[in-house]
């Protein structure tokens, strides 16, 4: 039986050390001639286009096809030169490699991407990062500015690839905000939580994750994780 596991990019996988919101400050400058757009705009767990909206709406700024592509194309050069600024929190979050390797290993394991990242901003952050090879397919900010909307799209683009989902329970979404576990939990999958990009273990437990990792270092035990479909009795709380 085939398991498959969503990642989210930023606080889960990566930080860019702020690279994300200068790109996108930079890009709302130029197109707009506005400058800090994003100031005050939450940004954790939200797609892309609710973020850029929830900024235009502020600045006053009617949105347009042709407005929402050039604001993308210019985002995507200055996040390319903002990966190359030296930044303290900045890098591959601890385990993540590791455990990726050992997820890519395994047979019964399918690895995509769910992020609210427009996909050329989660492939230049992960190419940067060396870790965008790890990941098979995945959805997108593009395809939906809610995040709820992305988990099954993310899983027509596993089943495109030949692979059956048998149950929804054999999807392990891994992100680090609540809006992550929300997402999962919405589309009936298992919201596996990791408390490195910010919000605290105790929000993310409240939310309703059914685990919470400091780090993702603790490979074994999220490996463990893949056996069951998270409807045992939990023993995985509080080691
Ligand atoms: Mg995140």
């Amino acid at each position: 039986v085939k398991r498959v596991v969503l990642f989210d990019v930023d606080g889960t996988l990566v930080l860019t050390g702020g690279a994300g919101v200068r790109a996108m400050s930079r890009a709302f400058e130029e197109v707009f001639g506005i400058a800090r757009g994003f100031d005050g705009i939450p940004m954790a767990g939200r797609t892309d286009p609710l973020i850029l909206a929830a900024a235009m709406t502020r600045s006053g700024i009617v949105s347009d096809e042709s407005v929402l592509t050039s604001f993308r194309e210019v985002y995507l050069r200055r996040l390319a030169e903002e990966l190359h600024q030296p930044a303290l929190r900045k890098g591959v979050l601890p385990g993540v490699s590791e455990l990726l390797t050992a997820l890519a290993d395994r047979q019964d394991v399918v690895l995509g991407l769910l992020t609210g990242n427009v996909s050329g901003g989660a492939r230049l952050k992960l190419e940067h990062f060396n870790l965008w090879h790890f990941f098979a397919c995945g959805a997108f900010g593009e395809e939906g500015a809610d995040r709820n909307a992305l988990v099954p799209v993310a899983l027509e683009r596993v089943e495109a690839r030949g692979v059956r989902v048998a149950s929804p329970r054999h999807v392990l979404v891994v992100g680090d905000t609540p809006l992550d576990v929300e997402c999962a939990l919405s589309a009936g999958a298992r919201a596996i939580a990791v408390a490195t990009g910010g919000t605290p273990a105790s929000i993310l437990r409240e939310a309703g994750a059914e685990v919470v990792f400091p780090d993702l270092s603790d490979t074994q035990t999220f490996l463990r994780l893949l056996a069951g479909d998270g409807n045992e009795a939990s023993d995985s709380s509080g080691k």
